[in-house]
């Protein structure tokens, strides 16, 4: 068989999996259709990027570049037989990370990551802030406390769930100023396969991306903004993701707009993970 038709039906086995699976878009680049349509050498492999709502997909997504977090995860051995286990046979390793001297040299402690590790719903975020740093928990900030409300009004306790962030160590200040920075490209290429093994380990049924960074961290492939992205589904590796706001952005921008913002993508989660969803919650912010 030629390339070309081991690449085809792998394709297409890849797209019948897809769908079993319930995506009913995937966007494509037009170069890509373009290539499809020159002879068989030029063709090009198919992005696994997707959207599965009726309303118009984001912008399409560019194809996997070298760099794309696939290509530099290193595989991290971990002991133990149950998740619970793994998990913290990873922590250990995290915990005593020095991968950036900048940030084992400034940080009070590794923010690993906190919840369930049987968990069917993961959060993403960004970085552990002061709060975190000091607490070795992320989102116990304001933020937080928002996150869990977010949480416990979707009908979860904070301990169903698993919570992570991109950077596992707080992006170090200048000496005598206070407030938080965000994390770097490299920060983030360097820390992401901490994740990565997270993810692997929980296997999560959704991922809820929180925000502009971290959707940066985990697809650096996508350069769409979050206002664009949020509201539709992704595939990170082979789970769905869905790109929210960030609930610090929600604080500082606390508009109804926003807040129905994040709602609408967690009942898109809720529906997704196949838990009820009462009248109450989906009117949510429809009555005020
Ligand atoms: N913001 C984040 O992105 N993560 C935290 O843990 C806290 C605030």
């Amino acid at each position: 068989m030629s390339q070309f038709h081991e690449a085809l039906d792998a394709t297409i086995s890849h797209l019948e999996e897809l769908k079993r699976a319930g995506v009913t878009h995937v966007p494509v680049r037009r170069e890509t259709l373009e290539a499809l349509g020159r002879p068989v050498a030029a063709a090009e492999p198919p992005v696994t990027q997707y959207a599965t709502r009726n309303t118009p997909p984001p912008p399409p997504i560019p194809a996997p570049r070298a760099e794309s977090p696939d290509m530099f995860a290193e595989r991290i051995q971990v002991a133990g037989a149950t998740k619970t286990e793994k998990l913290a046979s990873l922590r250990q390793q995290a915990l005593a990370c020095a991968k950036c001297k900048h940030l084992a040299a400034s940080r009070t402690q590794v923010v690993f990551g906190v919840g369930n590790p049987e968990a069917e719903l993961m959060f993403v975020g960004e970085a552990p802030g002061a709060d975190e740093d000091a607490k070795g928990e992320p989102f116990v900030g304001r933020a937080g406390q928002l996150l869990t409300k977010i949480i416990e009004t979707m009908g979860y306790k904070r301990s169903d769930i698993y919570i992570g962030n991109v950077l596992k160590c707080r992006p170090n200040m200048p000496v005598g100023e206070s407030g938080n920075r965000q994390p770097t490209g490299d920060e983030m290429k360097t820390c992401l396969p901490w994740l990565q093994a997270q993810i692997d380990i929980i296997q999560p049924k959704v991922i809820v991306a929180l925000g502009a960074v971290a959707m940066r961290g985990l697809m650096p492939e996508i350069s769409t903004g979050i206002t664009k992205l949020r509201g539709h589904w992704l595939l990170y590796r082979q789970t769905p993701l869905m790109p929210t706001y960030h609930p610090a952005y929600v604080l500082r921008a606390y508009t109804l707009q926003n807040r129905r913002a994040v709602w609408e993508d967690m009942l898109q989660a809720l529906e997704r993970l196949g838990c009820p969803i009462t009248p109450k919650m989906r009117n949510y912010f429809k009555s005020e």
